[in-house]
């Protein structure tokens, strides 16, 4: 096959696979040239040729050799020039070019062609003696640091003795002066290291290549091709071209122009550009200039070629359909292309950029949602600080995961765990976390470290739980014993409000009012077009009207899981939890009951009302008891005062209700099977809001209630009589006649076994893969992140199955209870609603499954959207 392919404005030669064949450089100079972008001419060594190189044992073999000899001839005759020739001498700038970026590479070698004669040649024809030699010298270093592996300290240390001795300054005043340093450096080679820089070109270009070849071995090109899962063999390509003088005169630079705005989204030419001109090689670079003011300026020396590259980069875009990136460069008042990208972006200005380029008719709508990364749009509604509050920063840190979250100070993971347990807003503040902080991370509003980087554990955990994190706070110190944060002078204990921003890294006293990103502009234009092109619905898992209102806001299509547990955490409600529970029967627990019946029944109107006639699905009790029992001593105190018994009632009581295993004990619907009469409260409440709701709405509200944790069709047959029989009752009462489904969740392996049975009683399923993913592993949802994290890293799990699905266990158990479900009931409504819901990946799968919806926190609905919209299309 061919081993190098040749390009030059208008023309390139064509292979397949250009980014394997050609490496990211060689293939985009290809492009270019091909849309007629003014690329300097030049060729592309192409990986087969470096495989082959790899069997001859890493000299360049005889065949490549003459091939890179027939190029060269190519070349001079586009270019006019003679490699080494007597007259304007071609010279080439070599560059590895790999399928990817990747660090360790062979840097560029500019210049290849200078010789002790050329570079005469070159300084005689051009008048300038300086700016030739300043690139023959830096030709040899970067020679002589590739091919021979030379320190260019001792380059340094040499021009230093050299300046001294003749007594110039920065550089070399004339050429005599210049050919004195050059030649030192020939001699120290000569010396040091018994090498010799080759006065005849070719020899130069066939060692460049041949070590820019090698530089694919290097440790550091290694190590990311390991940590990359790049194989050894995807091969290196080297491109070649003629060299550009950018540096040269007042009439040369270099620059990198975008064909948009990415503020605004908007086609327009941004960017800058460097001028070049120096008078002597340390002069300070000048300044570069804005490329949309120097646009603008039509007296401008540079006015023509701006507006050449503005053509260029329109066409460029139109072509590839994205906002481009172009480096370019000027010489002597000539335009060349060096290369081009995808104008890399951030979130949200992807989303403006790919709206833009739809109204602009550049892409469909379709082609806009495949190309914004739907887990990058969490980023754009993490809240942030609103800077118009007065802050007072305690100190500064490193923005380790974005978002801005207030809470309370917690030391400890189990002091963090305790406080949301009260439901009480937390930030953990830890001088560094471990993989047993893992629980207070997950409960916190947010993570604070004083010591670590942006790739400490608290930084990565945060990021992958979307958590706001805060790193390296060094300043402050944290007094364990006593529990107190010392920041300056200023002292803080457990309890005490703070902020921190995890953007730019601040930590700030109080509670600093949070701005709310909000759906609007250019993001609601993208989700909109997702809209039009999913097929699942999207609904959110909430259960207080603040969550319920931001999910609307988002877009959900109303509430796939409301865990009512939840709501019994606020305020002094769990004081009446706690004395249902700790009631010793029938009657004490009624009592307790009737307490809670309108609260529960006041939480639901308002979430009716919120999702205004959408669907709301209302779970019943599921955690175990003893979650919701006084712990530490003062609360038994407490407790025990409140209900006016014993503390040593209490206390046995909490001895009665502990468990083993309590995720795999009495909870879930096993529950309402021992106390029906709390199923039957939280269906009263349930039907006696619909009702209510619906009148003021003067729209019947349709609640679906879900039973939680069925494993056996008869435990949903048993409740579903206790519901049906309060249903009849309210409306008996109500002289209302309501609607209303019963359904189940799927989160056991038996209930995916039986799910036809199961389906003749439910009229909904839900999938609940936090607890299908528990049961059908065997491992613990809340004990797995000690140990999974090691399975990731030894390659045995690929990924979390808690957080994407796993679709070759827990995933075909799902399929399969959609068939079965489906047999018996064809038109039964499957949905999910566990964590997954909100995952991207898993939503591909669900999307395949044939689910109707999934159901996520309120923050991952749009991702949900824009996910479930890609995996439709
Ligand atoms: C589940 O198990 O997936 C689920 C949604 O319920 P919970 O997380 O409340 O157990
Ligand atoms: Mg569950």
């Amino acid at each position: 096959p061919k081993r190098i392919y040749t390009f030059r404005q208008g023309d390139a030669e064509r292979t397949a696979d250009a980014v394997a064949s050609l490496g990211l450089k060689g293939a985009n100079l290809a492009l270019l040239a091909s849309l007629d972008a003014p690329v300097p001419p030049g060729f592309t060594i192409a990986t087969h040729a470096w495989r082959e190189m790899k069997g001859a044992g890493g000299d360049l073999p005889q065949s490549l050799k003459a091939d890179l000899r027939s190029a060269v001839e190519w070349l001079e005759e586009v270019t006019g020039r003679r490699f080494g020739g007597d007259h304007f001498p071609l010279l080439l700038a070599v560059r590895t070019s790999a399928g990817t970026q990747m660090p360790g590479l062979a840097e560029s070698v500019l210049d290849v062609g200078l010789t002790d004669r050329t570079v005469e040649i070159v300084a005689s024809e051009l008048h300038d003696t300086a700016f030739a030699y300043r690139s023959y010298r830096r030709f040899i270093e970067s020679y002589a640091a590739l091919v021979f592996d030379a320190d260019l300290a001792e380059f340094e240390d040499l021009a230093d003795r050299e300046k001294d001795r003749v007594g110039w300054r920065l550089e070399p005043r004339n050429a005599s002066e210049w050919r004195m340093l050059i030649g030192r450096y020939h001699d120290f080679l000569e010396r040091e290291l018994d090498a010799v820089v080759p006065q005849t070109p070719l020899q130069q270009l066939v060692e460049v290549v041949q070590a820019s070849f090698a530089s694919w071995r290097s440790l550091g090109a290694s190590n990311h091709r390991m940590l990359h899962a790049i194989p050894e063999n995807a091969g290196l390509a080297v491109t070649i071209h003629g060299m550009i003088f950018n540096e040269r005169n007042q009439k040369s630079g270099r620059g990198r122009a975008l064909s948009r705005d990415l503020s605004t989204g908007k086609a327009a030419l941004t960017g800058e550009f460097a001028p070049g001109g120096r008078i002597e090689a340390f002069d300070a670079v000048p300044e570069p200039v804005d490329l949309a003011t120097l646009a603008a300026d039509a007296n401008s020396a540079f006015a023509p070629v701006i507006a050449d590259l503005a053509r260029h980069v329109r066409r460029i875009e139109a072509h590839i359909g994205d906002a481009v990136e172009v480096e370019f460069m000027v010489g002597d008042g000539e335009l060349f292309l060096m290369q081009s990208r995808s104008a890399r972006r951030e979130a949200a200005e992807a989303v403006r950029v790919a709206v833009e380029l739809v109204a602009d008719g550049i892409i469909e709508p379709q082609e806009a949602i495949l190309r914004i990364d739907p887990a990058s749009l969490d980023l754009l509604l993490h809240p942030a600080i609103d800077r118009d509050a007065g802050l007072s920063v305690l100190a500064r840190g490193m923005g380790a995961s974005p978002g801005a979250a207030s809470g309370e100070i917690a030391f400890t993971s189990e002091r963090a765990q305790a406080m949301a347990a009260e439901s009480r807003p937390v930030i953990l503040v830890r001088n560094e976390t471990h993989p047993e902080d893992i629980h207070g991370m997950h409960v916190a509003e947010g993570v604070l470290t004083i010591r670590g980087g942006t790739t400490s554990h608290a930084a990565v955990v945060a990021r992958g739980i979307g958590k706001p994190c805060v790193t390296g706070a060094g300043s402050l110190r944290i007094n364990a014993e006593r529990g107190l944060l010392h920041a300056g002078d200023r002292v803080l204990r457990e309890g005490d409000r703070i902020t921190i921003d995890g953007s730019s890294g601040e930590v700030i006293e109080g509670a600093v009012p949070l701005i709310r990103p909000s759906l609007t502009g250019d993001f609601a234009t993208l989700m909109s077009f997702a809209d039009t092109a999913r097929r699942m619905g999207v609904r959110t898992n909430a259960e207080t009207p603040h969550e319920a209102r931001a999910a609307r806001s988002f877009g959900a299509e109303g509430i796939g899981l409301c865990r009512t547990e939840h709501m019994f955490f606020e305020g002094d409600r769990i004081q009446a939890m706690r004395e249902m529970i700790l009631a010793s029967d029938e009657t004490g627990r009624r009592r307790a009951l009737d307490k809670l019946l309108p609260i529960q029944r006041s939480d639901f109107i308002e979430l009716f009302e919120i999702m205004a006639g959408l669907p709301v699905t209302i779970r019943l009790l599921d955690p175990p008891l003893h979650e919701f029992l006084p712990k530490s001593e003062s609360e038994i105190a407490e407790t025990a005062l409140q209900l006016a018994v014993d503390e040593a009632f209490v206390r046995q009581r909490i001895a009665a209700l502990e468990e083993f295993n309590p995720m795999l004990g009495h909870r879930g619907c096993r529950l309402a099977i021992s106390y029906p009469e709390i199923a039957e409260m939280q269906a009263r409440a349930i039907f006696e809001a619909a009702i209510e709701a619906g009148e003021r709405a003067g729209a019947a509200v349709v609640p679906e209630i879900m039973v939680p944790l069925v494993s056996l069709r008869r435990e949903l047959d048993f409740l579903k009589a206790r519901i049906d029989a309060v249903a009849s009752d309210v409306m008996a009462e109500r002289e209302r006649r309501i609607d209303y489904l019963v359904g189940t969740m799927i989160e056991l392996p038996r209930a995916i076994i039986r799910a036809d049975t199961i389906a003749e009683a439910a009229e909904f399923f839900s999938f609940g893969t936090n607890d299908l993913t528990q049961t059908v592993y065997g491992i613990s949802r809340d004990d797995a992140a000690n140990f999974l994290s090691t399975y990731v890293r030894q390659g045995i799990l690929t990924r979390d199955p808690f957080q994407t699905v796993d679709v070759d266990g827990v995933g075909e158990m799902i399929a399969l209870a959609c068939e079965k479900a489906r047999r018996t009931k064809p038109d039964i409504s499957l949905g999910v609603c566990g964590e997954q819901g909100g995952d991207p990946a898993s939503i591909a799968f669900f999307e395949e499954t044939g689910l109707d919806y999934v159901s996520c926190s309120p923050f991952r609905v749009p991702i949900a959207r824009l996910a479930a919209a890609q995996s439709a299309i």
